[in-house]
């Protein structure tokens, strides 16, 4: 029998929408495109609430790897936040060429670095499609890499934190009622 697919997976085009990947600032949209950004992240976190392996995933995605866009009822600024709470870094393994995606989730760096080293003459439009994400996505990485972001993250914290002190830092954040 099939496994069944996480709803990410079964709603790519959701978690790949440019609006989720590069969230807007209040004060840099229209009323009307700030009520787009936020049912469609609604949308995503009702989709995330609903996974069977959420906790794993959040998991992960605060923990053990830099992911960019919105994923586990979160988005990088909220990850960033419980990060800081739980007085952690992740480390970005930058030395990783990219993996199999598995439905339409969001690509971390290694990915992007990854498939830059492996086709070093495409444009970031042809990684982008390569890698099934947005062109956008593809550049903010390789700034990133640029201008080192990547490497001052690099340092972990030397004991993970539990599952269940993730779980609380997530729910003290406001956007995790937000569904
Ligand atoms: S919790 Fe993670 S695996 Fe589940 S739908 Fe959300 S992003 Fe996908």
């Amino acid at each position: 029998m099939r496994p069944t697919l996480p709803p990410c997976a079964m709603a790519p085009a959701m978690y790949q929408d440019e609006i989720l990947l590069s969230p807007p600032s209040r004060r840099d949209v229209t009323a009307q495109q700030w009520r787009d950004y936020q049912g469609k992240k609604a949308a995503a976190h009702r989709r995330c609430a609903g996974c069977s392996v959420l906790d794993d995933c959040l998991y992960r995605a605060v923990v053990e790897v830099d992911v960019s866009g919105f994923l586990a009822c979160t988005s990088e600024a909220d990850r960033r936040a419980m990060r800081r709470e739980l007085g952690i870094e992740v480390r970005i393994d930058s030395g990783t060429y990219g993996t199999a995606r598995v439905g339409g989730g969001p690509v971390d760096h290694s990915e992007v670095m990854g498939a830059r080293r492996a086709h070093p003459d495409e444009t970031c439009r042809e990684l982008a499609e390569r890698l099934g994400c947005s062109t956008s996505t593809v550049k903010r990485h390789l700034r990133q890499e640029r201008e080192g972001l990547v490497e001052s993250s690099v340092a972990t914290a030397t004991q993970k934190p539990t599952m269940e002190q993730v779980l609380d830092a997530f729910d003290r954040l406001d956007t995790s009622r937000s569904v």
